[in-house]
């Protein structure tokens, strides 16, 4: 690993004002990533911001009915909330599929939404790859592409987001909140939070550099039967192949987004009036103009499949 510096914000404002100063500065939340990918030399910061003294580690109810989720709110603290377990329960459900107990206690609301891809190629530094060295190519396109995506790929990049968390944010509506340096403040629908990769597959999303991530929110209950439905190679500890998070109304209507997929949580509101109708017939909209790879063609009727799974699972 190479040599940092390291400071503790003591307020939003000043975390954005640290970072957005230093080109080579960088927020650190829980570390689970972060510091992983320092250690292998993917991400090289040179001044690392302690976010964890912002007090941004509360749940409050909101005007609207829903609910704030502090940037820092722990993966734990998330999944066991009372309330998020009654009335949001696919996000429950979704974080308690991902990694493990000891992580989800470190695991921040905010650095979960941002962890990065686990392309193989982006982690060895041997490789070819333009998210981790723009304009170095993409080991990945001709290489071992089993994990990664079948939707939404460019000729750049064809990784995947890994997470869980954000899938069933996905499917809630969930807003991503953000102050900036200059103190003006962001609210992101969860649905353009995240980005294709294109030409410019470094980045994974829309922040700009020192735009801290304050809170989430979630809008008012829409009841419902909340699946989330993880297929990995082992059990637990792994990353999905295919995921599913699923709300589902007692008449069949429903939304359901896709995890492992795409680059991002890949969800085609549009193809959500064909639920009723089975999931092959959604499923066939939801991955229209589908490019996959020899590897992961498999994924298409693994997903098809999990979205039948999780429709015969909510059948009364
Ligand atoms: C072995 C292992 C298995 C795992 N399995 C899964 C799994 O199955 N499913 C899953 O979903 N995840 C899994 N994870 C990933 C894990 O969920 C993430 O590492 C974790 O959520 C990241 O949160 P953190 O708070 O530790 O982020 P950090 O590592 O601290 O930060 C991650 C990124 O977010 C930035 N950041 C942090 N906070 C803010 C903020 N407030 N505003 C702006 N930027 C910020 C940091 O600068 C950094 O770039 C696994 C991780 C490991 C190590
Ligand atoms: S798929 Fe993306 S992350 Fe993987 S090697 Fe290619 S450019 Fe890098």
């Amino acid at each position: 690993m190479r040599s940092f510096t390291y400071e503790r914000a003591g307020t939003p404002a000043d975390a954005a004002r640290m970072v957005a100063s230093d080109p080579g500065a960088r927020f650190l939340a829980g570390g689970t990533n972060l510091l992983d990918l320092m250690k292998l030399e993917v991400e090289t910061p040179t001044h690392l911001v302690d976010v964890q003294d912002l007090k941004l580690d509360r749940i409050e109810p909101t005007d609207a009915g829903g609910l704030r989720i502090g940037a820092f709110v722990s993966n734990t603290a998330l999944a066991s909330d009372e309330r998020v377990r009654r009335d949001y329960g696919v996000l429950s459900r979704a974080i308690v599929a991902g990694a493990s107990g000891q992580l989800r206690n470190k695991a921040t609301t905010a650095g979960n939404l941002l962890q990065r891809t686990r392309c193989p190629y982006f982690y060895d530094t041997n490789q070819p790859c333009n998210k981790r060295n723009p304009g170095s190519g993409c080991a990945a396109i001709g290489g071992y592409s089993r994990q990664l995506a079948v939707i939404g790929s460019s000729g750049s990049c064809i990784a995947t987001y890994p997470g869980d968390m954000a899938v069933a944010m996905r499917v809630l509506d969930a807003t991503v909140e953000t102050v900036k340096a200059d103190g003006k403040t962001r609210s992101i629908p969860i649905g353009t939070f995240h980005t294709l990769p294109g030409s410019t597959p470094e980045r994974d999303n829309v922040l700009d550099h020192g735009e801290l991530i304050t809170a989430v929110t979630l809008p008012r209950p829409v009841g419902g039967t909340h699946v989330y439905r993880k297929v990995r190679d082992r059990a637990s500890y792994a990353f999905a192949l295919v995921s599913v998070a699923a709300i589902v109304q007692r008449d069949g209507s429903g939304r359901a987004a896709f995890g492992g997929v795409a680059h991002r949580p890949w969800r085609v509101e549009a193809a959500e009036a064909a639920m009723p109708r089975g999931a092959a017939n959604m499923a066939k909209a939801v991955f229209a103009g589908a490019r996959p790879t020899d590897d992961n063609a498999f994924k298409i009727p693994l997903a098809t499949r999990t979205l039948a799974a999780v429709i015969a699972e909510v059948k009364p």
